[in-house]
Parts: C-alpha cells; sequence; structure tokens
C-alpha cells in the first residue's frame, strides 16, 4: 500500500505546531508530511508592530522553518501556494509545481480587511507579514531622512488606522521608537505627530472600561492625538480624508482596521463566509473529503452566530488538536471535537505598558507588560521548546539577512 501523503499549506503558528503534532505522533513510514510556506522564515505574527516600529531585531522575529523541524519526518518546501485542484487532490504552486496529497490542511492565515475604502489598499502600510512591516520601518526611515532636506511636517506625521489590538499595539511602539529615530535623524521628537484614528466611540472597542481608560491615558500622555468615533473614508500617498472633512498631510497611514481569511481561499473550489472557510467541530472543511483547514483561514462557529475570533491562541489550540485528528483519520480512528478555552487577552503599549484580561483578572500597566512576554514565551515554547525560549530571549539567533531590505508589502 502507497504511503499517505499529508500536505500542510503556510507555516504560522496553525500550520507549524500541526506540523510539529505530525512529527511527535506518526510512527516511522506511516505517513509522508510536506510543509509549503511563502518563505523559509516562520514570522511571529504577534509582534510584528515591532518590526514596524523597528523595536525589535529581525532574528526575534522570524525563525528558518527548517531549523524548527526534524527534517527526517517532515519535508518542508518553500513555495508559493497559487490554487489546489480538490478532485485531483493537487496543490498548485507559483513555479508550476504540483504537490499530490490525501489529506490536506488549509493553514493560510489572514490578510488585512481594507473595506474598500479608496487608496488603502494602494497607500497605506499593513501590519501583515514581516516583509509588510518591515517596509513600514524602512518607509518610516526614508520620512525622518528626507524631512532633514525639505521640512514637509506630513513627513513626520505617523498615522495608525484603527484602535482594536493591532492598531493599540502598533501606536504604542510607535511612541517607544520615535524618541530614538528622532537622535539618530537629529530631529526634535516635538515636530513629529503620531495619530490614532478610530471609528468607534473608543478605542479598544468591546474591552472593559477600566483597559479603555487606562489605554487612553496612556496614549494620551505621550502625546499620541487620538481620534475616536472618526473614520477613515480615503486614503493618498500624502493625504488622509476623514469623515469630519478634515484632510490629514500625512504621507504614513499604517492600516490595523481589521483582518480577513487570506483572499486566496477565495479562489479555491469552496464555501467561504466572511472571507474565511467553515468548518466542522473536528476542524474539517465541510463538503471535501480529508480536508483540514484552522486558524485564522477557517470559520469556527462557537455557537449559532458567533465565529471564533484570529487569535493565534485560537490558532494554537486548534492545531494542538488538527495532528491528532489527521492521524485518526489516516488510522480509521474516531476524531476529537474541538473545544477552545480561551485564557485570556493582553495588548501591549510598547515594552513597559500593557491591558488585558487574564483567567478573567484585569490587568494594566508594567505587571500586564510582563504577563505579555509570558504569553510571548509560552508561544515560543509551543514552537521549539525551552532551548527556543531562550535563544530568543538572549537573542542568540542569526540575523535573517536576506530578508532586510524590504520596502514592497509581501
Ligand atoms: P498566519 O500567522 O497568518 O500564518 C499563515 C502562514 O501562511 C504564513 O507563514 C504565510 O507566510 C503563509 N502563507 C500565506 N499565503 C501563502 C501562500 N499563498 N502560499 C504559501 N504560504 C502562504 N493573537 C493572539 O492570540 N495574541 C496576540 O497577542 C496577538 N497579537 C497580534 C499582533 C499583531 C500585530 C497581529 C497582526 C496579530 C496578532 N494576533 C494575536 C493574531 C495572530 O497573529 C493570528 O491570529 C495568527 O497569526 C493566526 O495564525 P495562522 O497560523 O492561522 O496564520
Ligand atoms: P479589529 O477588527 O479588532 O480592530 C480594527 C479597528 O479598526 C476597529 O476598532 C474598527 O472600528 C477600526 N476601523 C475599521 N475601519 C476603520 C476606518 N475606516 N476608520 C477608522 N477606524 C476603522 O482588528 P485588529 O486590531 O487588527 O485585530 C485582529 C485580530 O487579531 C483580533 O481577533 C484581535 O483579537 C487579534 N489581535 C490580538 C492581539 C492581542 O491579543 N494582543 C493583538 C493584535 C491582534
Amino acid at each position: 500500500m502507497k504511503t499517505p501523503k499529508i500536505v500542510i499549506l503556510g507555516a504560522g503558528y496553525g500550520g507549524l505546531i500541526t506540523t510539529r503534532q505530525l512529527e511527535k505522533s506518526l510512527r516511522n513510514g506511516e505517513a509522508e508530511v510536506t510543509l509549503i510556506n511563502k518563505h523559509d522564515y516562520h514570522y511571529i505574527s504577534t509582534q510584528l508592530h515591532k518590526t514596524g516600529a523597528g523595536t525589535a531585531s529581525d532574528d526575534k522575529i522570524t525563525l528558518h522553518i527548517p531549523d524548527l523541524l526534524k527534517t527526517d519526518k517532515v519535508h518542508f518546501k518553500k513555495g508559493t501556494v497559487q490554487n489546489v485542484d480538490f478532485k485531483e487532490k493537487k496543490v498548485r504552486l507559483d513555479s508550476g509545481d504540483e504537490i499530490d496529497y490525501d489529506y490536506l490542511l488549509i493553514s493560510l492565515g489572514f490578510d488585512v480587511a481594507t473595506f474598500g475604502i479608496p487608496g488603502v489598499e494602494e497607500n497605506a502600510f499593513k501590519i501583515k507579514s514581516f516583509q509588510s512591516t518591515k517596509a513600514i520601518y524602512n518607509h518610516i526611515l526614508r520620512q525622518m531622512a528626507a524631512y532633514k532636506e525639505d521640512s514637509n511636517p506630513s513627513r513626520l506625521t505617523f498615522a495608525v488606522a484603527g484602535a482594536g489590538f493591532t492598531g493599540i499595539e502598533m501606536v504604542g511602539e510607535l511612541i517607544e521608537a520615535m524618541p530614538k529615530l528622532c537622535r539618530t535623524y537629529d530631529i526634535p521628537l516635538s515636530e513629529t505627530r503620531i495619530i490614532n484614528i478610530e471609528a468607534s466611540p473608543t478605542v479598544l472597542p468591546g474591552f472593559d472600561q477600566e483597559a479603555i481608560e487606562f489605554t487612553t491615558n496612556y496614549l494620551m500622555k505621550n502625546n499620541v492625538e487620538l481620534m475616536t468615533s472618526t473614520k477613515i473614508l480615503e486614503c493618498s500617498p500624502t493625504s488622509i480624508e476623514l469623515d469630519n472633512g478634515e484632510v490629514l498631510p500625512s504621507s504614513t497611514l499604517i492600516w490595523s482596521g481589521g483582518v480577513r481569511g487570506n483572499t486566496l481561499l477565495e479562489k479555491l473550489d469552496l464555501p467561504t463566509s466572511r472571507g474565511r472557510i467553515p468548518v466542522d467541530e473536528f476542524l474539517r472543511v465541510k463538503a471535501v473529503e480529508n480536508v483540514f483547514c484552522i486558524g485564522d483561514a477557517a470559520l469556527f462557529m462557537k455557537d449559532e452566530k458567533n465565529a471564533l475570533p484570529p487569535t493565534a491562541q485560537v490558532a494554537i489550540q486548534q492545531a494542538e488538536l488538527c495532528g491528532p485528528n489527521i492521524i485518526a483519520s489516516l488510522r480509521g480512528e474516531t476524531l476529537k471535537t474541538f473545544e477552545y478555552h480561551h485564557k485570556g487577552t493582553v495588548a501591549s503599549i510598547g515594552n513597559k505598558a500593557a491591558v488585558g484580561k487574564v483567567f478573567g483578572l484585569k490587568i494594566s500597566g508594567t505587571f500586564a507588560a510582563v504577563m505579555k512576554q509570558v504569553i510571548e514565551a509560552r508561544y515560543l515554547f509551543v514552537l521549539g521548546g525551552p532551548g527556543l525560549v531562550v535563544k530568543q530571549f538572549l537573542k542568540l539567533g542569526k540575523p535573517y539577512s536576506k530578508v532586510s531590505a524590504a520596502t514592497h508589502q509581501k
């Protein structure tokens, strides 16, 4: 009998952790596992805002995928998925390569939702991948250098769209980064502006009042111009149009207005809802055989009306079950149903402050910032064990030079 082929698309939290589960639990020769990812590095998506502001080195945010795998059990293939033929059971890459599968996991993650707002797709900077956030940082440096030449204040006006978790984390890093950048370019800090524009009446919509107040006060104390109840209507390379009639001169709009499933998912011959692929209680895609989907690409309904949010916490818990469920499928055993256990949420506001709720306890300030580090360390632990935690915290990883010059958004 031929050895079954398991193919995993995407090496974010979902894809990588499922792969590690398979490595751990598959018997020798029981299946061939291939992990396919656009790049040969995994980026720590929960810290991408740091790359955007230049507050973390590249080697802290990117991890070389083959180093995270036991390559004798798993084959890693660098490639960009273009399509999947579910009838022929083949994955097509943009290189023209075709990869056969018997069991498939779609863990292709998220894309930024721009809601068709004119100019955002072309002109705003996105917090989406390592390259796209590296492009933000490189753009900020270029604006600072150009300001020295032309003194155009719009170059030092850094606008962040959205005050959800991503927007607040991005603003927090900009607060942290600006003094150093200003010293480097010999620009007075008072000449820079950080503006946070949010359509809802408060920052962190839906979060509890104490967290909203703490965050609002923290931003104000750090001279962030907070524009709540303000919607961005359009953006050009040099201006942002708001629904209060104001046109803000700025050559930097960082878009954190929300996420959706990877746009590629809508090109696959599968039903999608809200840009994501509906899955059943076993994390299987409905209506196709032996295809699983997890993480931000998947729409998992926690009840009749509400889907689980697109978070790393969900992706990791799903991956921890998805590996065993793929193995159960190929062994003809009973699959387990997915149950999500919410442990809490903490949003950082730079390195020194954070807000959140952990195991039902509201936290803010320095203690919350420490908790955020603990959570990040746990993510690293799940990815690569204690060795990876120590290595990343001591910054001993090799700088990932091949991706350092990004000026474009991928
Ligand atoms: P992703 O992490 O998006 O991984 C998808 C992978 O697929 C990537 O490696 C990508 O390169 C690859 N890929 C995409 N398209 C292709 C293709 N066509 N071919 C091949 N490979 C492809 N969640 C939390 O729970 N806690 C947090 O603190 C937190 N902080 C966040 C901070 C920021 C700035 C952002 C942006 C998100 C944060 N999130 C957080 C959300 C979290 O990052 C996502 O929910 C999580 O990354 C989803 O994991 P995933 O594996 O589904 O997808
Ligand atoms: P989000 O949808 O939570 O927030 C987007 C914000 O942008 C909203 O508040 C919305 O009102 C605002 N917005 C949208 N269009 C706008 C416009 N035209 N003008 C002005 N404001 C506009 O998205 P997010 O913050 O990117 O988060 C995405 C997911 O990632 C969530 O599930 C979140 O929980 C998760 N996440 C978690 C953390 C964390 O746990 N620390 C950090 C980042 C992201």
